[in-house]
């Protein structure tokens, strides 16, 4: 056969990465369409898109978790915070519900108009409910709208004398399409969700009727919630931080350490077997076939794999010790697989084929942290620099990230002296999720159409039998597939 298997591939000394290797095409008889990406992030959790975000905390909080969740994927919500503000990120993801508004702005009848104007001011909307005490939860008395105060001269008016008390609402359990439908013929811009005693539970906008479709992909729970992620780390603070985690309904947190092959990671993982046996548990960051068998036999139901290929990251440099990506990826899935634990390709992806490359050496899932920092959904606000649209990206043990508290991945907590393994600058705006995750998982299907395989099974079956074949790229090779000899050209938005 043409090329090479992976066993041969990765039989040499020197460590690949994902530069340094092309996939030979397959057989093509399917359209990308029929391609499924359903993937297991761990032995028991199954995902339709393979990819997930760091737990970095210029990446994931509730909107990135959120938003990935929607489309397939999962996002692990950082932990460089308190244990109640990781919670609550938490909770948000498990709380939400798809075109329903379930923290809305709410003002009180002894509110002024003055009131709904600084809210305007601030979120640029209008049409706030007004309830007995102010708060959600409360009855619902009325809803104060443009129409009901723009010609209004006296700002300081209570909003019980203007406000409209004629309502349309809907019942809590009310389905999307059902609220949909009564937001569409209403022609009202607000529709209030009350519960069975008149009190508000959510809100829903006909701004947002356009977003409020469906996600038929979402990665969701036996209750039809969300799925989160958190990390945690190895010390021991990270017991009463999973207590509350469980608690808030987390299905899966990976414990967060740069090298994962230790004593402490180990009684974590069987602490977290043992006391929540439900719970999927990702161990990680690990490299090597040993450091897998060890963290396997602890309980580990996902491992993640990566030491140094991150885009912030310079561990590899400063340490020495580490693997390049490729070999890492390989070399553990190929061990892992034969106890059924999925393994998770963690940083250095930068490309659609780099996730592609990832899943053919055996990664069920990826992991990315410079590729979702820059959407809007992720968290931190845009700023300027020469006209460029950038956003902040920051390694875990950049100086910047342990100065505020990211020490615990690094077991740096009790050191004086700080040794910094990342660091912390901008990437561009990306956009929003909503377009570039389709955009992604797009591509990521071409790749598959390429390679010859509708799913991720026979992916990794052909890849250990040897069907699956590799080469090698020359240095000039690699320049040949890059684009070369334009005088000018313009980047395509997404790669
Ligand atoms: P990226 O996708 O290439 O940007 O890499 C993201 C990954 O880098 C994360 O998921 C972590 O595994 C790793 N990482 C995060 N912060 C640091 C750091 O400060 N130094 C080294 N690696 C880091």
């Amino acid at each position: 056969m043409d090329g090479f298997s992976a066993e041969e591939l990765f039989t040499n000394e020197k460590g690949l990465t994902y530069n340094d290797f092309i996939i030979l095409p397959g057989y093509i008889d399917f359209s990308p369409d029929d391609v499924n990406l359903e993937s297991n992030l761990t032995r028991n959790i199954r995902i339709k898109s393979p990819l997930v975000s760091s737990p970095m905390d210029t990446v994931t909080e509730s909107n990135m978790a959120i938003g990935l969740a929607l489309l397939g994927g999962i996002g692990i919500i950082h932990y460089n915070n308190t244990i109640e503000e990781q919670v609550n990120e938490v909770r948000k993801v498990k709380r939400f519900e798809n075109g329903f508004i379930t923290d809305p702005i709410v003002l009180s009848p002894g509110n002024t108009i003055a009131d709904i104007d600084a809210i305007k001011e601030k979120y640029g909307f209008s049409g706030i409910p007004i309830t007995e005490n102010g708060r959600l939860n409360s009855l619902l008395l009325g809803i104060v709208t443009n129409r009901d105060i723009d010609f209004e001269t006296e700002r300081t008016k209570k909003l019980s004398e203007v406000m409209t008390t004629d309502l349309l609402t809907a019942k809590k359990g009310i389905s999307l399409q059902q609220a949909n439908q009564i937001l569409r013929n209403s022609k009202k811009g607000k529709l209030p969700i009350v519960d069975g005693e008149g009190r508000l539970v959510a809100l829903m906008s006909r701004n947002d009727l356009l977003k409020n479709r469906e996600y038929p992909s979402a990665s969701k729970d036996r209750h039809k919630q969300l799925m989160a992620g958190a990390a945690v780390s190895t010390r021991d603070e990270s017991r009463e931080r999973l207590a509350a985690l469980v608690e808030a309904g987390v299905d899966v947190v990976v414990i967060d350490s740069a090298q994962g092959n230790s004593v402490y990671q180990i009684e974590m993982i069987k602490y977290t077997k043992k006391t929540y046996p439900d719970l999927s548990v990702i161990a990680g960051n690990i490299v090597t076939e040993n450091q897998c068998e060890l963290l396997i036999k602890a309980g580990a139901d996902g491992l993640r794999i990566g030491m140094g290929p991150g885009s912030i990251c310079t561990t590899q440099t400063t340490m020495s010790v580490g693997r390049a990506q490729a070999t890492a990826v390989y070399k553990t899935a190929r061990f892992s697989r034969k106890h059924g634990v999925p393994v998770i390709a963690d940083g250095g992806i930068s490309t659609i084929g780099h996730i592609a490359k990832a899943l053919a050496l055996g990664a069920s899932t990826v992991m990315m942290g410079s590729m979702f920092a820059g959407t809007h959904e992720a968290p931190g606000e845009y700023f300027y620099e020469n006209g460029v649209r950038l956003k902040k990206y920051r390694g875990m043990a950049s100086q910047e990230a342990l100065e505020a508290g990211g020490t615990k991945r690094y077991f740096a907590e009790d050191t004086k002296i700080k040794v910094v393994q990342g660091v912390s600058g901008s990437v561009v705006d990306k956009g929003s999720l909503f377009d570039y995750v389709p955009y992604l998982l797009q591509g990521l299907r071409h790749s598959f159409q390429d390679i010859g395989t509708r799913e991720m099974k026979i992916l990794h079956d052909k890849l250990h039998s040897g069907e699956l074949r590799f080469e090698l790229r020359s240095p000039s090779a690699q320049m040949e597939g890059g684009v070369h000899d334009m005088y000018t050209y313009k980047e395509p938005k997404y790669m």
